[in-house]
């Protein structure tokens, strides 16, 4: 499964302008993200792909915990504030996803942050061991990650020819925390100001990995500051105490809601296009000649089930 937002921005901002349609319409997004799914498939031939959308990019039970969530990012309009020329790209991508035949899946009032992980939790509950990999260049999803589940993320943060495949011995070495459900306490005292989290004033991310180090949980690290006996040292401790109210409310809004509502979907990748006449209008139109035979030539060797 995929988190499709953080891919085409990426695609948007990795891909130039100049990429077109035949009428001038920047294509570069859609381009980018293309050629990223071909690489992807071709690359890992997963059996199943799920492209997950942000149907709420800003959902309001998160907003309500913590007013500052992506505040930043609202734009004039009350929407995101995304570059000009990326809108109309997605609309784009909708029509060549459902052309191609790959499964597309969101959820009114929910991120694919939570998208993702309830597709994942389902998978895990199918039971049949295989494995799970979630392909996105958003870090929140690294509090997925879970060994015994067999669930991973792949980090495109780089690039999908950069990617790294996240695991537990990783989120350890790179972040000094135990799995998944560390990362997200980590998230939660370290904050994130690209999402207008602010994280505990004084607490970077080095102090935030020993102090859940040292006490276990953010639970432990809460009541650790609360009594007076413990090792925390006292500045840290007073920080944690003035950020009470903060630290009651961002885990609500840092951690994925599994349970979302997701219809079910049919997530096998097809061999061939599911719509071939809607998708050669859409290539002649959007002039996406070379990335979507790429796709297709990469949906032809997988391996399928
Ligand atoms: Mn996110
Ligand atoms: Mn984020």
């Amino acid at each position: 499964m995929a988190g499709s937002a953080s891919l085409y921005y990426r695609a948007f901002h990795g891909v130039p302008q100049s990429l077109t349609a035949p009428d001038g319409t920047p294509v570069n997004a859609v381009r980018g993200f293309l050629d990223a799914l071909a690489f992807l498939v071709a690359e890992h031939r997963p059996a199943r792909l799920v492209a997950c959308w942000d149907d709420d990019w800003r959902p309001a039970f998160r907003v309500a915990a913590l007013p500052s969530y992506k505040a930043h990012r609202v734009g004039a309009d009350g929407g995101e504030d995304s570059p000009a020329a990326l809108g109309p790209q997605v609309p784009v991508l909708v029509d060549v996803l459902a052309a191609l035949g790959v499964a597309r899946v969101g959820c009114p009032g929910f991120e694919a942050d939570d998208v993702i992980a309830a597709l994942a939790a389902r998978a895990v509950a199918r039971g049949d061991g295989a494995p799970v990999v979630v392909v996105t260049g958003d870090r929140d999803l690294f509090q997925l990650v879970d060994d015994a589940a067999r669930v991973r993320v792949l980090y495109v943060g780089r690039g999908v020819r950069r990617a790294e495949l996240v695991d537990e011995a990783w989120l350890a070495e790179h972040h000094g925390v135990r799995g998944g459900a560390g990362y997200a306490d980590l998230a939660v005292l370290r904050g994130d100001p690209s999402d207008g989290l602010p994280g505990v004033a004084g607490i970077g991310e080095k102090t935030a990995a020993a102090l859940l180090q040292r006490h276990g949980d953010l639970a432990g690290v809460r009541a650790a500051a609360a009594d007076p006996a413990s090792a925390v040292p006292a500045g840290q401790r007073r920080r944690l105490l003035e950020a009470a109210a903060y630290l009651d409310a961002a885990p609500a809004v840092v951690r994925t809601v599994a349970e979302v509502p997701v219809p079910a979907v049919a997530d096998e990748l097809p061999r061939a296009a599911a719509d071939p006449q809607r998708l050669e209008e859409l290539v002649r139109r959007w002039g996406l000649a070379s990335s979507v035979e790429r796709v297709l030539a990469s949906l032809a060797g997988h391996r399928g089930r």
